[in-house]
């Protein structure tokens, strides 16, 4: 009796809260909505190299490792509060631009002549819009002059002196180039220099170095992917190119499709290496194909196309992807990539060697 008394009292509970779970569910929308959260993601690379623990002091990994976490949570917070992918991806990669510690902006590569040219691209996933800028000398942050060009001109790529031009009309403060003066960056273009010399009666092409070759040339262009809750991708791009340049090259960095690449159906994506190989295998753009035409995941198209692809034409460096379901990939083919990205918890996650 007191058995059938208990069951008939459970049977009662789970009636009434089977109940209310319905009337919860019917009235309450948010709780639904909360469930099914819209996706919001943001992954972020400051080059990529030789970049062995041996080699680095803790003091030294303490300060990219703080920096690259300073720059992931201006982005996230954007993000968070319902900001867009682009000013996600911008800001940024301002904080990387304004520090020495990164081969962009402030703590730009010197070319053979003894300036320094920086390259930047962002784009658009939603639209398919982009921006980009190219041997620019005055310029503080590229990445908002590429998005300027992107969203006031009728153009994607502008160069020089008309690019700075194009700037001053549209509110772009320029700096005086010694703003870019580092000593590490100095040192690293009459270490080059001096090597030319000694190799001057030699058939061999005067030394170029890209900021991740090399004992000390680890530390690289910068770049950010992210994903916004309207399911918005956006990437962007900036560098200062390799060290001892000349001729006005420009690498992959400012060049959709290679450097950068965006689109809402597939993925955002940047990169970071050896630009002239990036270029030929238009790798950005490669990895949203492969997720398209071909039906890839992300760690597929990015995976195949940086271990595989760049490394059979014998390029190196790597990408950083995110797609539009907040996946991201981070794959490399040097010993080391400045990498990271915001965890689940909103936790900046920093990699630099590979694990
Ligand atoms: N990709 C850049 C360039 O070739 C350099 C780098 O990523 O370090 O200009």
């Amino acid at each position: 009796m007191q058995r059938k008394n208990f069951i008939h009292r459970k049977l009662i509970l789970a009636t009434l809260s089977a109940l209310i779970g319905v009337f919860v569910m019917i009235y309450s929308p948010g709780l639904e909505a909360q469930s099914a959260e819209a996706p919001i993601g943001i992954v972020i690379h400051g080059g990529a190299g030789t970049i062995l623990k041996k080699n680095m002091s803790p003091e030294k990994e303490n300060a990219y490792r703080d920096k690259l976490s300073e720059a992931l949570m201006v982005g996230y917070e954007i993000l968070k509060n319902g900001g867009s992918s682009l000013d996600a991806v911008e800001k940024t990669i301002r904080v990387m631009e304004d520090s020495p510690l990164f081969n962009a902006g402030k703590g730009a590569v010197f070319t053979n002549a003894g300036t320094n040219e920086l390259d930047a691209s962002i784009m658009d996933g939603k639209t398919l819009n982009a921006g980009a800028v190219a041997g620019v000398k005055h310029v503080k942050n590229p990445i908002s002059l590429a998005r300027l060009v992107m969203e006031k001109s009728k153009h994607v790529m502008l160069v020089g002196d008309g690019a700075e031009e194009f700037g001053k009309q549209n509110g772009t403060k320029l700096v005086d180039p010694k703003y870019f003066f580092t000593k590490r960056r100095w040192q690293q273009l009459q270490k080059l220099k001096a090597r030319e010399q000694e190799n001057s009666n030699s058939e061999l092409e005067p030394p170029v170095q890209l900021d991740h070759d090399g004992d000390d040339h680890k530390f690289g262009t910068v770049g950010v992917a992210a994903l916004d809750k309207n399911g918005n991708l956006a990437a962007g791009t900036s560098t200062g190119g390799m060290t001892n340049k000349r001729w006005g090259r420009v690498g992959d960095s400012p060049v959709i499709g290679a450097g950068t690449y965006a689109n809402n159906k597939t993925c955002a994506v940047s990169a970071t290496g050896h630009g002239e190989y990036f270029i030929r295998g238009a790798i950005a753009h490669d990895i949203s194909a492969m997720m398209a035409y071909g039906g890839a995941s992300l760690q597929e198209a990015a995976h195949h196309v940086i271990m595989e692809k760049l490394t059979e034409m014998g390029g190196t460096g790597g990408v950083i992807a995110i797609d539009k379901a907040g996946n991201i990939a981070m794959p490399f083919n040097t010993s080391g990539m400045y990498r990271g990205f915001i965890d689940k918890n909103g936790k900046p996650v920093i990699k630099i060697y590979q694990e």
